[in-house]
Order: structure tokens, then C-alpha cells, then sequence
């Protein structure tokens, strides 16, 4: 029978790795309902080196892999490649496929929320596609602009060589999505430096401490000849994870090794063209833009940069489209689609999952929702038990992991642990704040409220994981401690054992 005529119990859009960590739990757990998998990609994001660290901390890696594996690993799996163009919920049938199915969960993601659409100078980083294309345009540039703060222009930022890179953010300090001023102080040397094996012994410091005026910029600039080795990057050919640009190599055209200048507290006013630039007298160039560029790029701070081209790196929107369109989906203000604790959205039947869905219900006080692969996978995972428990008529209650928000990454070479309310979210002027920093290796910071843990934000090998994690989920009262809570010389972890 062809797929075009199939009837499926489960449909699951979206070959992210919500959608198959859906499938994979959903599978498992009733090897006999069919299920079909219907996604726009050639290949499909695995979840690999699964690792739970602690009761709500884990690590994995994510591989781009043949639909094949899956189907092999469960014969009642379809995998169909394609897009789907619309979702009739009603009759719950796409009118695609003519899919008869019972519940159908959209892990869509998201798509970049680009600067300004179909500008050929303008460039989203979202999947494999647009990373490669990158890379390639940069192998050939002097220079780019980068605009945007959150993970995806820190890590780019960090890894580029051979290009100069003007990095335009719309904060005070860098990275404020994950982190606070002097977390960013403390990583800001590091984009002075070369890209180091290991974390580099001896730093020059050419940043200042104060905080940047409106509008102002630093410059950081790493000499590649200061490696040593004079050797480009050697990492090659391993699968898009979280370290995503690891198999890419990321180099321009010049023979600098890095060189980044950080332009704050400003937004994009307007790109043109230098067609366009020599048509508007009016615009006054600074002095690094004399020679000629494919495009340029003026920031509200008045300045005017010319680049190869620009990298917009502000950010997604989820990617809800195709399912708009007759049927009557609540959006959240983020654009999501409104998920409850159950992940069902507001058509019955229609689950959510991952970029393309927005948390509605009342979250855990500890818990936010981020757009990271982490809850990817555990909305997926959670999304596959509930379609489960529905069609099984069981009772579920919401996941633990949605008790405490816990995120491990890596940026600028730094490991980096974010738990709870990290940032003080929504905390208001009701919470404490104690500050551990050890230049080039380690800082700690810890959010308290009303003498109770709620957040903390650990970057380097500080080992403080766990405990600290114990510490937001048991919400002892840290009184007594005070400041010794961050005392180095004393060992927390037996501490609290
Ligand atoms: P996606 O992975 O986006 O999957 C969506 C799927 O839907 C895809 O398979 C796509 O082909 C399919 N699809 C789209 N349209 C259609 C259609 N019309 N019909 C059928 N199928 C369709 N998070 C981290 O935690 N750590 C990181 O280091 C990190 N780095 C990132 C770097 C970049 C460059 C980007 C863009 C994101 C990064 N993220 C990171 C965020 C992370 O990638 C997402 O949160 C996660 O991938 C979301 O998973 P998902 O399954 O919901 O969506």
C-alpha cells in the first residue's frame, strides 16, 4: 500500500530532535500502534552519549542521521519525507497525505528571525544547509557584522578566524540571554585570544572592567602567529550538535587569527548596498570602510560598517505556519503554539513540542522555557508518554525535569552550567546575589531569595553541580552560610552531604 494511503495511529511532523525522541518513546512503548514521522529534511537529529548527570542535569550529543536507522529500529516506523502544507485538524487528516490519525504532535521548530528578509548579504544560522553556506561565503570575507546576543552569535563570534568580525549587540554586555555583566567580563578576554586546545595559561588583558557607554565599542584582537603553531583549525567532519561549528571549519580570507570588535547598546538602522551608499550622498563613512564593500550595515549608534556580509543572528520564531491556516491553534505572545502541562495544544488531539511550542502552563518557580536542545528532548520525550497515556487512557503527571530548568554548554571553551532562575528571571529586586570569579578559570555566581538558593550560573570546572542543584531542589535555608556558601577553601559538596 502506498504511504499516500496508509492510516497512521500517531503522526509526528518535524524530524528534529523533539520529533524523534517522540517517536522513539512513543514506539517503545506501544510497538504496535503504526506510526509515521513526516519530515522536510533528508535526515533525521539523533539524541547520542546520552548522560544523566545529576536527578535533572544531563549532556548528550546530537547527530544529523538516515530516517533508515530508525525504521530499522522499529518496523512499525514510516518516515516520510516532505513537507506538509497544511493541517486539518477537524477531520484530523493533512490534506497532504491523507493521514487518518488519532494524535498528531508538531515538533516544527523554529525558523531564524531574520533582520530583513531576501537580502542576499543577510544570513540566518538555523540547520546544517545555512551553517555550510556560512562557511563557505566566509571563506572568501574580510570582514563581517555580526548582530544578535544569544548563543548562536557568542559562538560564532568565538569561532571565527581569518575574518575580522564586528559584533553588534543590542545590550551592555555580551551574552545577556545566558548571563549576567560580570559573567561577560570575565569571558571577554577570551576573545583576545586565540582558539586555544585547552584553556590558555596566560591572557593579555586589553578590556576594561567599566561598563561599556551607549553606543561604545571594544576591540579585541588575537595575532595568529601567537598560537606558535601557525596552524588553521584541524576539527573535521563530525555530525551538528550542540557544538555545531566543531565540524565546520570557520576561516575568512585574512591571515588574523581573531579579530572581533564589540559595538554595544545598538541596533541595525539600515543595510544598503554600495550602489545604494554612492546614491545617498548623504551618508558620512568612518574611516574603516574607505576601500569598497559588497554591503553596509548603519547601527543606531550612528555608525556605518561595510562587510562582505552580515550575519543575523537575532534570534527564532517558531515555525508555526503551515498549521495556522483553518484551524484555531492559541498562540502564545512568543508566537509558539500554547502547549498545556500535558503538551496538547488547543486543537484536541494535536500535541507540541520543542522550538515550535510555547510552555502554558504554571511552570515550576525554578523552571523557564528556552529554546535549547536540552528541553527539545525532554518535551519530546515527555510529549511521547503523554500521547501514550491518552491512548492508553492512564493517568500522567507533569515530568520532574520541568521542576528545575538545568542547562550544560560550552562557550568560549568555557564548560557552563546555568540552573534555576539564573539570571534572577522575574525575581525582581527580591533576591541576593553571591559572586565567586577567578580570573581565566572560573566564575560562580549564585542567585538567593529570602535566604533559599534559586539560581545559579557556574562556569569552568567548578564541580559545584550537583550540590548546588540539591541546594535550589531541597530550598534549604542558606542563612547560616552567608558568603562562606562560595568560600573556596571549604568543600561544599561534604559540606552539605
Ligand atoms: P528542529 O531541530 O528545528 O526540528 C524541526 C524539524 O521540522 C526539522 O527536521 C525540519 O526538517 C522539520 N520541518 C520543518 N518544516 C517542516 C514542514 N513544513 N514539514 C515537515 N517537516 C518540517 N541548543 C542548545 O541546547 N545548545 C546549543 O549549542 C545550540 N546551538 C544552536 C545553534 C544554532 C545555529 C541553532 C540554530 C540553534 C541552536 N540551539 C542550541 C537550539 C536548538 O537547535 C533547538 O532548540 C532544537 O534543535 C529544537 O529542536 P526541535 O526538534 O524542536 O526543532
Amino acid at each position: 500500500m502506498a504511504d499516500q494511503e496508509k492510516t497512521f495511529r500517531f503522526v509526528i511532523v518535524g524530524g528534529g530532535i523533539a520529533g524523534v525522541t517522540c517517536v522513539e518513546q512513543l514506539s517503545s512503548q506501544i510497538p504496535s500502534a503504526e506510526v509515521a514521522l513526516i519530515t522536510a529534511g533528508p535526515q533525521i537529529k539523533a539524541v547520542t552519549n546520552y548522560k544523566q548527570v545529576s536527578k535533572t542535569l544531563e549532556e548528550f550529543d546530537v547527530e544529523e542521521r538516515p530516517s533508515s536507522v530508525l525504521e530499522e529500529k522499529f518496523p512499525n516506523l514510516t518516515v516520510i519525507h516532505s513537507a506538509v502544507k497544511s493541517l486539518h485538524t477537524q477531520s484530523h487528516a493533512s490534506s497532504l497525505f491523507c493521514i487518518l490519525s488519532i494524535n498528531i504532535i508538531n515538533s516544527f521548530g523554529a525558523r531564524p528571525k531574520l533582520l530583513t528578509q531576501d537580502n542576499p548579504y543577510v544570513l540566518g544560522i538555523r540547520d546544517t544547509d545555512s551553517a555550510q553556506e556560512f562557511q563557505k561565503r566566509l571563506a572568501n570575507a574580510k570582514r563581517i557584522v555580526v548582530v544578535g546576543n544569544g548563543g548562536i552569535a557568542l559562538e560564532l563570534v568565538f569561532e571565527v578566524e581569518g575574518c575580522e568580525v564586528i559584533w553588534a549587540v543590542k545590550d551592555k554586555a555580551i551574552g545577556n540571554t545566558f548571563f549576567d555583566p560580570g559573567a561577560a567580563q570575565f569571558l571577554i578576554p577570551s576573545l583576545e585570544t586565540n582558539k586555544p586546545e585547552r584553556p590558555a595559561p596566560c591572557k593579555r588583558t586589553r578590556y576594561t572592567t567599566e561598563e561599556p557607554a551607549p553606543g561604545g565599542s571594544q576591540t579585541f584582537t588575537a595575532d595568529r602567529n601567537a598560537r606558535g603553531d601557525g596552524s588553521g583549525p584541524t576539527g573535521v567532519g563530525s555530525a551538528l550538535g550542540p557544538d555545531w561549528h566543531e565540524g565546520i571549519v570557520l576561516r575568512g580570507a585574512e591571515q588574523v587569527s581573531r579579530r572581533v570588535s564589540l559595538e554595544y547598546q545598538c541596533e541595525v538602522k539600515k543595510i544598503f548596498t554600495s550602489e545604494e551608499l554612492l546614491n545617498s550622498p548623504q551618508q558620512t563613512l568612518r574611516p574603516e570602510n574607505e576601500r569598497s564593500w559588497p554591503v553596509y550595515i548603519q547601527l543606531t549608534n550612528g555608525k556605518t560598517f561595510g562587510c562582505d556580509f552580515v550575519v543575523s543572528a537575532t534570534g527564532v520564531v517558531p515555525n508555526t505556519e503551515p498549521f495556522l491556516h483553518g484551524n484555531k491553534f492559541e498562540l502564545a505572545d512568543d508566537g509558539g503554539l500554547q502547549v498545556d502541562d500535558h503538551m496538547m495544544t488547543s486543537e484536541p488531539d494535536v500535541y507540541a513540542a520543542g522550538d515550535v511550542c510555547t510552555a502554558s502552563w504554571q511552570h515550576s518557580q525554578l523552571w523557564q522555557q528556552m529554546r535549547l536542545w536540552t528541553q527539545a528532548r525532554q518535551m519530546g520525550w515527555y510529549t511521547g508518554r503523554c500521547m501514550a497515556a491518552h491512548v492508553l487512557s492512564e493517568p500522567i503527571e507533569l515530568d520532574f525535569c520541568f521542576e528545575l530548568f538545568t542547562h550544560i554548554t560550552k562557550f568560549f571553551n568555557y564548560k557552563v552550567v546555568l540552573l534555576g532562575k539564573f539570571n534572577g528571571q522575574g525575581l525582581g529586586p527580591d533576591q541576593e546575589l553571591l559572586v565567586r570569579c577567578t580570573k581565566g578559570q572560573e566564575y560562580v555566581k549564585v542567585v538567593l531569595r529570602g535566604g533559599r538558593m534559586v539560581g545559579a550560573v557556574l562556569i569552568g570546572e567548578t564541580d559545584l553541580e550537583e550540590t548546588f542543584e540539591n541546594l535550589i531542589l531541597n530550598q534549604m535555608d542558606l542563612t547560616p552560610y552567608g558568603e562562606e556558601l562560595l568560600n573556596p577553601n571549604i568543600d561544599i559538596e561534604d559540606y552539605f552531604d
